[in-house]
């Protein structure tokens, strides 16, 4: 793992308020994951066309899109494997519940990037460095997969930092040295410079964001036309005013826990689970939702995923249904968890919808076990999650499980 901080060692009051995290080389690394043999040699995921390629590969100048004859002429030893989107698919969805469970900010720009907004959490949890390391590590460790995050104070400049970045870094811009960073980069980096605007750019002699920044809008707007030369312009000074937006309701909430193989038994397993089920009711009342189906995940020592799930005949938000079924979910895989090793539990909720929308399945599910998530979730507003934990999960809950210590709570 690297870790890049721009010029200075980033402690002080001044972080970065924007990450940009993005998953290396998602779908090829997502193979050489689940499959040893696959380890340092060129990877391409793909079939006629490369839809992505391992470092290796790429280090030997297989790019996407490519087809699959040029890729094997630039490198003739390339493995080609057929792609597997259920299994991109169930990592990207454990790596947002990560990113989620980091901050409650985060605007998805694909299946395997999005920006994180930090600027609330130094507080509470820490800047901006701290965050996007406790990420980088959680993502390795719980999905098996290198993210690398860029940092910076807008949206533009995050992206730019993530991809200078890679792979598996963590590069952070000092707010106040934006331009350092920025002016000595060539001009594809400006968001929206394609090869065409490249060329029109390089005809010119520019070849540098510096160059660029250095001529006035008008200039610039003579150049490449009035909209592409306002965005140059506002680009090459760092101006991008964008928010990061939370993007669409999730169509899932989910928490998951990870151990090393072997270290826990049936009893800390259920008690994970139970606690996986409490960070997950909170977030669907907080989200002010409601779900129907309730996802269990387990992954074994091999990286190999088993999912279940089960649908209620009625809309919950209570942390007690949803426990019910996992831990009966759990039942049902235990022998499977048993004999491959478990190394993590995971509980999801889907089929969401608003709260006020639904009639609840308050008679179904213990309704008295409403004002009891109220009281538990106020005390955790104030006081952080682990202010109050259930007497079943106090004893199980020990230090070789990894607890997530930066987790939004
Ligand atoms: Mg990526």
């Amino acid at each position: 793992m690297r870790t890049y901080v721009l010029m200075t060692v980033i402690d002080g009051p001044e972080q970065p308020d924007i990450l940009h995290a993005d998953l290396d080389a998602f779908y090829a690394s997502v193979e050489q994951r689940d499959n040893p043999a696959l380890r340092g040699i060129p990877v391409a995921v793909g079939g006629g066309i490369v839809l992505a390629a391992s470092y290796e590969a790429k280090a030997l100048g297989v790019k996407t899109p490519m087809n699959e004859g040029e890729a094997r002429r630039r490198c003739p030893h390339l493995k080609v494997v057929a792609p597997r989107m259920q299994a991109y698919a169930d990592a990207s969805r454990a790596v947002f519940d990560i990113f989620h469970d980091v901050s409650p900010v985060v605007e998805g720009l694909s299946i395997d990037e999005a920006f994180i907004d930090v600027s609330g959490l130094r507080r509470l949890v820490g800047p901006a460095r701290q965050i996007a390391e406790e990420l980088r590590r959680r993502v390795l460790d719980e999905v098996g997969l290198a993210v690398t995050v860029g940092g910076a104070s807008t949206k533009f400049l995050a992206k730019v930092a993530s991809a200078a970045g890679k792979p598996d870094g963590l590069l952070l811009v000092e707010p106040g040295r934006e331009l350092e960073f920025l002016h000595p980069l060539p001009v594809e980096a400006l968001w929206g410079v394609g090869p065409k605007t490249a060329e029109r750019l390089h005809e010119r002699g520019l070849y540098t964001v510096a160059e660029v920044a250095a001529l006035d809008r008008a200039q610039l707007v003579a150049m490449v036309g009035q909209g592409a030369g306002g965005h140059l312009h506002a680009l090459a000074h760092n101006q991008d005013p964008r928010h990061v937006v939370v993007g669409r309701r999730n169509r899932s909430i989910g928490s998951q826990r990870s151990f090393p193989r072997g270290r826990c038994g049936r009893a800390d397993v259920e008690a994970m689970l139970l606690d996986t089920c409490d960070r997950v009711g909170r977030r669907l009342r907080q989200s002010n939702q409601v779900a129907r189906t309730v996802t269990l995940r387990l992954r074994f020592g091999d990286f190999k995923q088993a999912t279940r799930a089960t649908t209620f005949p009625q809309a919950t938000q209570h942390t007690n249904a949803i426990h019910e079924a996992a831990a009966e979910l759990l039942n049902t895989v235990w022998p499977l968890a048993e004999e491959r090793g478990l190394t993590k539990v995971g509980v999801a909720v889907s089929n969401l919808d608003p709260d006020d929308a639904v009639q609840m399945a308050l008679p179904l599910f213990a309704p008295d076990s409403q004002p009891l998530d109220a009281a538990v979730d106020h005390i955790r507003e104030s006081f952080g999650h682990r202010s109050i934990s259930r007497a079943a999960t106090l004893a199980h809950i020990s230090d070789h499980v990894q607890v997530v210590p930066g987790s939004i709570t």
